[in-house]
């Protein structure tokens, strides 16, 4: 806090009440974030939730860069339902809680050792990075061919739309891993179960279908009993694979993180889109790394929205969407963030460790602009009538020429 922030305050503690004093000798402890900047703003005296406050520099204290109305573009997936089950646990950040999201929707899982995400299906292609552990996961295609592999950190699966699947955790420790959907009104609740069909479709039929007797489905268990549910760990994958099948054309699963790093100029980024992952049709995706003090250079997108996910470090996003709107988020690990289509903006890493996110678009191809690039292949004196720069920076644009690479 400034020395002229500092005196209006205790000017004040002198004239208020000794109430009113004591809030506000508290609040003139530089510990405690205050709405306020020289000339702009004022302490609050609350009630207040301190620790959102903290966690939320950049809206408490806006850059005075910022203006306007955008909508919200984080949520954090502390702020979602758990719903745990016998084998583990989910939660959901989707339209309903980032409502600016509607062609994305992500999901957080956990599954313990042996714990299984039955068997299912859904309408939205479903793509996934390993968070933690090891899973064991299942699919086949419309033409019959199979798939099952083991991930493990780092790794990707993609299920086509309307493709069934499974998901187990191994050992040791299970898995937790992000859910990424190409739909943000998909609802992990809301899904096609292999046992809740069974429940609903009348046994004589069942026995017709099968070849079987109609009392060979007495013992399904109820829906509510599985969905994620506790099971043994399962043998190797060589013993679970299934013999005289046809694999699935192209894998559904891929090692991103694997993948040899892109160097930049404040960290380094992995690209995973249908140029090295051609399963992955409708999702495109980049794991960025940014040093302590390096930035995301100021950049767009040409092609859609970009939804993100955090996974370690801190970091503060700015978004620039036109007509003078911009707005700061602050973000950490377990948070989401969105970036309406076209909306101009830069991440910077504004932490001690280095800041690791996602970046996921509903798009075959990854694709971004470069501010820096722009104005180093466009002719100087044309940006010189914009921006009335001296002649140094605009010959230090000259080294921004080279092909896109992520800031
Ligand atoms: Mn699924
Ligand atoms: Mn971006």
């Amino acid at each position: 806090m400034d020395m002229i922030s500092r005196r209006k305050i205790l000017a004040a503690s002198a004239s208020g009440g000794l109430f009113a004093a004591t809030r506000l000798a508290a609040a003139s402890d530089d510990a405690i974030p205050q709405p306020q900047r020289p000339g702009h703003g004022g302490t609050d005296p609350g009630p207040r939730n301190l620790m959102r406050d903290r966690q939320n520099p950049d809206i408490l204290i806006p850059p005075s860069t910022d203006h306007g109305t955008l909508p919200n573009l984080r949520f954090s997936f502390s702020d979602s339902h758990v719903r745990q089950e016998s084998g583990g646990w989910t939660r959901q950040v989707t339209v309903r809680e980032l409502g600016v999201s509607k062609d994305v929707a992500g999901v957080n899982m956990r599954l313990n050792a042996g714990g299984v995400r039955e068997l299912h299906w859904h309408k939205a292609a479903e793509w996934a990075y390993m968070l933690y552990g090891t899973a064991r996961i299942t699919a086949i295609d419309q033409d019959g061919h199979n798939f099952i592999d083991d991930v493990g950190i780092g790794d990707l699966w993609y299920f086509p739309s309307g493709m069934p699947h499974s998901i187990q955790g191994l050992g040791p420790d299970g898995c937790e891993f992000l859910l990424v959907f190409d739909d943000g009104e998909f609802d992990e609740d809301n899904t096609f179960l292999l046992s809740d069909w069974m429940k609903h479709v009348p046994s004589e039929v069942l026995a017709k279908n099968f070849g079987v007797s109609d009392r060979a489905f007495d013992n399904v268990p109820d829906p509510s009993k599985l969905y994620i549910f506790a099971a043994p760990v399962p043998g190797s994958l060589e013993s679970d694979k299934i013999s005289g099948t046809t694999p699935v054309p192209q894998s559904f699963s891929h090692k991103m993180l694997a993948q040899a790093p892109v160097k930049t100029k404040s960290g380094t980024v992995r690209i995973t889109d249908t140029s090295n992952f051609p399963a992955s049709k409708t999702i495109s995706a980049a794991l960025v790394e940014v040093e302590p003090g390096g930035l995301r250079e100021l950049h767009w997108h040409p092609n859609t929205n970009e939804w993100q996910y955090y996974l370690e470090g801190q970091a503060r996003m700015g978004v620039f969407a036109g007509s003078g709107q911009a707005r700061t988020f602050n973000f950490m690990a377990g948070d989401v963030g969105y970036v309406p289509f076209g909306t101009g903006h830069y991440i910077e890493n504004t932490g001690t460790t280095t800041l690791r996110f996602l970046e996921l678009f509903k798009s075959s191809y990854y694709a971004d602009v470069s501010l820096n690039q722009w104005l180093a292949l466009t002719p100087p004196e044309l940006v010189q009538a914009h921006l009335k720069l001296d002649p140094q920076t605009l010959n230090a644009f000259k080294k921004n020429k080279s092909p896109v690479v992520p800031g």
